[in-house]
């Protein structure tokens, strides 16, 4: 990283490697390409390690809606401060620093204001890679799968040193989209919570449940993972061709589902206003939509979306998950295998979380 020092010295652009997609269909390959100059309240992260979020596929394969190509994806980034602006109050050279899903906000509106930067009402939430940065002339954002991010110190959380790294990596979007509504659906001792989609996403919904004191329950297509998930603590896992026998009613749903499904079917088994949380989306075409007619007849229940969480909520998972030691299942893979990670999360083949060893980046 010497090149990039110097270029912070000369307040010149920085260079950054790492894997892009030229096209919804292209194979991953190396980029090399530039991030804006270190500001004032900016730091320069040398990333260690990005985990693969089933977000990054849906972005690549542009299933949301067309991608700003080339991509580099990755917004599980856990890495090393290696330089920082001058009026960066947070961090030093050799601390610790993880990025998830934003890099920028106003930090001016209602939202920006409560620490819920993902909603900014002036619409200037800036993500971490597909998004034009409206703060630095509408340049593409590249995402973590590269060797470096210079970010704002206020969309970057502190990472004790003896911290697990390549753990810590898929809790900055695994980690808070399961958090936060599990904290928002006010989940504790004697709550009855249930997890749809049991991948990267969804095991990090059941360890904060149990440790929160619910007792959990686990909706998955098949038996693969009933072992794990019952050695984790889980009362019992249920295949979705079986919903309708399934005799247990509860508090929580949350849905980390990424593909079609039918969302009244897990309305169906919560109890007396109970909450569908749902945080799982699919592609376009494939995009549920709730019968309202049902819903209206489903007693006082509840079902509401969740958008990752707030850098302050960030702040606090990370601090939650390191206290009592709640870290994701992963798996190392080196740049080279990325394709193949995809192919594996989308043919029912991966167990959780792979996370990319940077430095076979070098
Ligand atoms: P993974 O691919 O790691 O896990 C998805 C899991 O869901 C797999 O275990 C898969 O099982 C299972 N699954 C697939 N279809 C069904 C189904 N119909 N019923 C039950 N289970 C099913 O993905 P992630 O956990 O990384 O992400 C999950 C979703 O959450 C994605 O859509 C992603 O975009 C979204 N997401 C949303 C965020 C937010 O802030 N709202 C943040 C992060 C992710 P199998 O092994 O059989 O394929
Ligand atoms: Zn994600
Ligand atoms: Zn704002």
């Amino acid at each position: 990283m010497q090149k990039q020092l110097e270029e912070v010295k000369n307040k010149a652009r920085i260079s950054a490697t790492g894997f892009a997609v030229d096209s919804k269909s292209s194979k991953f390959k190396l980029f090399n390409f530039t991030r804006h100059p270190l500001g004032e309240k900016d730091i320069l992260i040398e990333i260690l390690y990005a985990g693969i979020c089933h977000s990054d596929i849906h972005s690549a394969r542009s299933e949301w809606g067309e991608g700003i190509y080339p991509m580099v994806p990755g917004h599980e980034i856990a890495g090393k401060v290696i330089a920082v602006g001058e009026k960066v109050k947070k961090f030093k050279v050799g601390d610790y620093a993880g990025v998830g899903c934003m890099v920028n906000s106003c930090k001016e509106c209602e939202a920006c204001k409560s620490s819920q930067e993902q909603f900014c009402e002036n619409g200037k939430t800036v993500f971490t890679y597909n998004c034009l940065d409206y703060f630095h002339g509408d340049e593409p954002t590249y995402g973590g799968y590269s060797n470096n991010i210079v970010v704002d110190e206020d969309f970057a959380v502190t990472v004790p040193q003896n911290a697990p790294l390549e753990k810590v990596a898929p809790l900055l979007c695994a980690g808070i989209t399961t958090y936060s509504p599990l904290k928002f659906s006010k989940i504790g001792k004697g709550s009855k919570v249930g997890v749809a989609g049991f991948g990267g996403v969804g095991v990090m919904a059941v360890k904060y449940a149990l440790k929160m004191g619910a007792e959990v329950f686990v909706f998955a297509r098949n038996e693969n993972k009933k072992d794990e998930a019952l050695k984790m603590g889980v009362k019992a896992l249920y295949t979705t061709d079986k919903l309708g026998e399934v005799k247990e009613k509860f508090d929580l749903i949350l849905s980390t589902i990424p593909t079609a499904y039918e969302p009244m079917d897990y309305v169906n088994l919560l109890k007396y206003e109970g909450e569908l949380a749902i945080v799982g989306l699919p592609p376009t075409q494939d995009c549920p939509s709730i019968n309202i007619k049902s819903l209206v007849f489903s007693a006082g229940k509840k079902v509401y979306g969740s958008l990752i969480g707030g850098m302050k909520e960030t702040q606090e998972m990370l601090d939650f998950s390191l206290a009592n030691e709640i870290y994701p299942e992963t798996e190392l893979i080196s740049v080279n295998q990325i394709d193949e990670a995809y192919d594996k999360l989308t043919s029912g083949r991966a167990k959780f979380r792979y996370v990319i060893d940077m430095k076979s980046l070098k």
